[in-house]
């Protein structure tokens, strides 16, 4: 069997040596440049490749492609495939082949990592003996070619999602869904919807899907489609039955007759949107069956994850908060919401689309200047410029940041999350976090 990777990153790799691990004649092609620490892995495991090809000699031959979340459908080489109907899968799906582990799957617009680090971190200090894979750290294929845990938590994204055919979680996470990553989905918000949704596709009866049932585009698709897996639900607004809900400002969970309580106040992530992340996490915990003291000490001491609204210093009184990985409006606006002192906002970078009217109210009550961040602000001027006393257009982050410190005054705080892409200033969002840090570090 030829197994052709498509891709030479963290998940192109790990398939590679997965495949090679298991017999297949592998080859490995990346359009782009490979980072050479991946090379070294390739050459000394005797894999063949090549980069800133496609050799269609060497691609078109396969028995099956893996190809890595990165590359469109579009792409030219994925088109010539699909024409010789050579089947394309994801590592997700490639990996599954080779093991009966249990995972808990994680997918969503926003809230996939968080979520996927604390349900990893409540199952773990549960005694699981369980890995963490998908987007985030080593791949799930290269783990399982090396790894022997019991059980994986995976974040999945859409672009995951799309390449499985078998694979299911037994226990599946759908955090949220509002638009993004369109562009990949011919700028049709329903297959991007349907995208999420394949995560539940091959679940069965004995499995579960937990979802935000305050979310429309979620509720909207399950009222209209039938699943086969256990529904269960988690809701800041409705008491339920089987599920997660609020009351009292605590979080209940009531799973398989057994009720689990913790107050907000003593989740260890501030936000009405990690109230939703911890009630998902749980909710995993509880059907995985971890003890209740332990839930409950896990949710109060996690550490929370690097550029998710970040707490980064206090400056004479001054809190700076660093939630760099806001690449959309959906992200910042739960960050504007959880903001309890006056704000100001460091916003701005590559559009993607964005409509700004949703976040106008939470603006309006809690941003008392604006600093914008990015080689084109007309669309942030255009939509805020009434609505603040002061915006100041900026074009590098120590820029912002000391802008930032004059304008707030003890009790304030500066947060930096910017509902936008970074690749006009920035390498990434972590460039940019870690910008923001060093700059604040060095006020
Ligand atoms: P993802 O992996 O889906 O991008 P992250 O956990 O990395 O999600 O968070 C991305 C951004 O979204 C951060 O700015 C974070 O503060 C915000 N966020 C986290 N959880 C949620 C949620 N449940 N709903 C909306 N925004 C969220």
């Amino acid at each position: 069997m030829r197994l052709v990777v498509l891709g030479g990153g963290e998940s192109g790799v790990g398939t590679a040596i997965l495949g090679k691990k298991k017999g297949y004649e592998v080859f490995l092609s990346d359009f782009g440049k490979i980072k050479n620490n991946y090379k070294e892995v390739l050459i000394l495991n005797q894999i063949p490749w090549e980069e800133e090809t496609h050799t269609e000699d060497l691609i078109l031959n396969a028995d099956v492609v893996m190809k890595s979340p990165g590359i469109p459908d579009k792409s030219p080489i994925v088109k010539k495939l699909k024409e010789k109907n050579i089947p394309i899968i994801s590592e997700i799906e490639f990996a599954n082949k080779f093991t009966n582990v249990v995972t808990v799957g994680i997918t969503g617009s926003n809230g996939k990592t968080t979520t996927t680090m604390l349900t990893h971190h409540l199952l773990k200090q549960g005694g699981l003996n369980v890995g963490l894979a998908g987007n985030i750290g080593k791949s799930y294929a290269w783990q399982i070619a090396e790894n022997k845990f019991e059980a994986y938590v995976l974040e999945l994204s859409s672009f995951q999602l799309d390449g499985v055919i078998d694979y299911k979680p037994h226990i599946a996470v759908i955090t949220n869904i509002s638009p993004d990553h369109l562009d990949r989905y011919n700028y049709d918000y329903s297959q991007y919807i349907e995208a999420k949704f394949r995560i539940t596709k091959n679940q069965t009866e004995d499995d579960y899907l937990i979802y935000d049932a305050d979310d429309e585009a979620i509720t909207d698709w399950l009222s209209k489609n039938k699943i086969r897996a256990k529904k269960v639900p988690f809701s800041l607004t409705k008491t339920l039955e089987e599920g997660a809900y609020i009351k009292d400002d605590t979080i209940y969970t009531n799973i398989n007759n057994e009720t689990f309580i913790m107050p907000i106040n003593e989740l260890s992530l501030e936000g009405k949107h990690n109230v939703k992340n911890a009630m998902a996490a749980t909710t995993v915990a509880q059907l995985m069956r971890i003890r209740k003291a332990t839930i409950r000490e896990s949710l109060s001491d996690f550490q929370g994850v690097e550029h998710r609204l970040e707490k980064v210093l206090k400056i004479q009184n001054v809190q700076y908060v660093n939630d760099s990985k806001a690449t959309n409006v959906n992200a910042t606006f739960f960050a504007l919401d959880s903001m309890t002192t006056p704000t100001v906002w460091i916003v701005g970078g590559v559009d993607k689309g964005n409509d700004y009217a949703e976040l106008m109210p939470l603006v309006r009550e809690k941003v008392k200047a604006i600093v914008c961040l990015g080689v084109d602000n007309s669309k942030i001027i255009e939509a805020f410029g009434n609505v603040v006393d002061v915006m100041v257009e900026t074009t590098s982050m120590t820029e912002a940041v000391k802008i930032a410190q004059k304008m707030a005054e003890k009790g304030d705080t500066v947060l930096l999350s910017p509902a936008c892409a970074s690749f006009d200033l920035f390498e990434s969002y972590e460039d940019r976090g870690k910008q923001f840090k060093n700059a604040v570090q060095s006020l």
